[in-house]
């Protein structure tokens, strides 16, 4: 079943269809409509999921989306546009360009959090740039991978784009087949099987993945955006957003105040009992819940840390009083479970970020632009927010990925269409002339070439 679809796909795409602009544009409209005829339904289908409120799933899923087919139609004509390069002196007369050319058909492997955004943000880019593409949302959030799926097979011919719903042993079927490109989101352990299984054809990936992202709080700020700027980041869709802020570094200078500012924050956000806010999110199934009870044993709880397993609830929490020992340190939290950790001087906070893998994200908060320059040169992540969080990967100007295990490459606006092609290179020669000595037998000396290989 998985081989007919793909061959089919395959023809689909070797027809040449995908190759017009104007197809292309059309596909992108008709999937912008799409969303918009049935984002009650969608929107529904993340509250069932994730306990969305309608608002947090519009400005972070639908909304977004949207704004980048919109910005995608918007661009097209420009993206797929050869461009032109210059061309060495020797080759006088010559013409090079480089031409994006789409790979064929794509996989797409989404995860569970953002599973409207997940999923379609990636399809945009696929879509614009000519490919085919096969998609699989994630088991773990089945009601809006239902719904996505049958609106993507119900509306769009198979043969271009197709949804296969399933869990990991799908997705590992998915993986034996030969694609042209892969581009998956999801933890980093399932990243390397995605790009073991990859290798085998020699398909090129992209690999969006997590990591633990950490917020650094100089003493230089104004705590009050300070505090809600984090306490949004982490709090949304109860922490399980892969930029989220994974643990405070604070300036001990200024920690008890911050903290007892994200703590008054975090009750004009979601009231005295976050359980009845119909703003706050729900974790996505038992598994999970329980990993995340067990983060709650070190540390000093000084906000939240209340549980309903059975509602798969656990209020918004910080913990003061860790070290980088403690269980909750190890490994991503993907959670609403925030660990603070003081430090004495920028350089302390620093080694303990280098002393672990690049994350996906940094944050930095601080108004002094010595010290902004200092965490941005003797740090390296996927992607920096200064003053800030999140709303870095919002921009459809900045490419959004990882770097080392938080990820391969990077997507988002005209970044998109760049990673679902081949940057095809093209020299174009002519007939008016020829250089004889670059043919044998070789009789130009080597002085000679030296002085003529200055003009390649
Ligand atoms: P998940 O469990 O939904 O898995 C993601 C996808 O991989 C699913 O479609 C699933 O079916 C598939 N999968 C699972 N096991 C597999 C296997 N053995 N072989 C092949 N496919 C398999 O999601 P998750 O992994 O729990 O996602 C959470 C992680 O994703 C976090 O680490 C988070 O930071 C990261 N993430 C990264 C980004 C990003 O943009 N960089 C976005 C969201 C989530």
């Amino acid at each position: 079943m998985l081989d007919i679809i793909l061959s089919n796909q395959r023809e689909y795409f070797n027809s040449g269809v995908t190759l017009d602009l104007d197809f292309r544009r059309e596909q992108l409209i008709k999937l912008k409509e799409i969303i918009e005829r049935n984002e009650e339904e969608i929107l529904d289908a993340l509250k069932f999921d994730l306990h969305k409120s309608h608002e947090e799933g519009y400005m972070t899923e639908v909304g977004f989306v949207l704004g980048e087919i919109e910005h995608t139609i918007k661009n097209l004509e420009k993206y797929a546009m050869p461009k032109k390069v210059k061309t060495p002196k020797a080759y006088f007369g010559a013409k090079s360009y480089i031409l994006p050319e789409p790979y064929g058909v794509a996989l797409i492997i989404s995860p569970w959090n953002y599973p409207v955004q997940l999923l379609i943000s990636p399809l945009i880019g696929a879509m614009a740039a000519g490919n085919c593409a096969i998609l699989k949302p994630s088991e773990l959030s089945p009601n809006t991978s239902k719904v996505m799926a049958n609106l993507i097979n119900k509306n769009f011919n198979n043969r271009y784009v197709y949804a296969i719903e399933g869990d990991a042993k799908v997705a590992q079927q998915l993986l034996k087949q030969r694609f042209d490109y892969i581009f998956y989101t999801g933890g980093t352990n399932v990243g390397k099987i995605v790009m073991q299984a990859a290798a085998e054809n020699l398909t090129p990936v992209t690999l969006e993945l997590g990591g633990k992202s950490p917020c650094i709080v100089d003493k230089d700020i104004n705590i009050e955006y300070a505090a809600k700027r984090i306490a949004w980041g982490k709090f949304l869709n109860a922490g399980q957003t892969c930029v989220a802020p994974d643990y405070l570094l604070v300036d001990r200078e200024v920690k008890s105040q911050l903290v007892e500012s994200i703590k008054k924050t975090l009750i004009q956000f979601y009231g005295n009992d976050p359980i009845d806010s119909t703003d706050y999110c729900r974790i996505i199934n038992h598994r999970h819940f329980d990993r995340l009870a067990l983060l709650l044993q070190d540390g000093n709880i000084v906000a939240g840390g209340r549980l309903n397993r059975e509602k798969l609830y656990i209020s918004p929490t910080i913990i003061d009083d860790i070290s980088l020992d403690d269980p909750v340190m190890q490994d991503e939290i993907f959670g609403p479970i925030l660990p603070v950790i003081e430090y004495t001087g920028l350089n302390q906070a620093i080694d303990m970020v280098n002393s672990r893998e690049k994350p996906l994200a940094l944050y930095f908060f601080s108004k002094d632009k010595e010290k902004q320059r200092f965490v941005l040169e003797h740090t390296s992540s996927g992607g920096v927010c200064i003053n800030d969080t999140i709303i870095h990967m919002t921009t459809k100007w900045l490419p959004f990925g990882g770097v080392g295990m938080s990820g391969v490459g990077k997507y988002h606006g005209k970044a998109s269409f760049d990673i679902f092609s081949n940057m095809k290179s093209v020299l174009k020669n002519h007939y008016v002339f020829d250089i004889a000595q670059k043919y044998p037998p070789y009789k130009t000396p080597i002085y000679k070439l030296r002085r003529l290989m200055k003009f390649l």
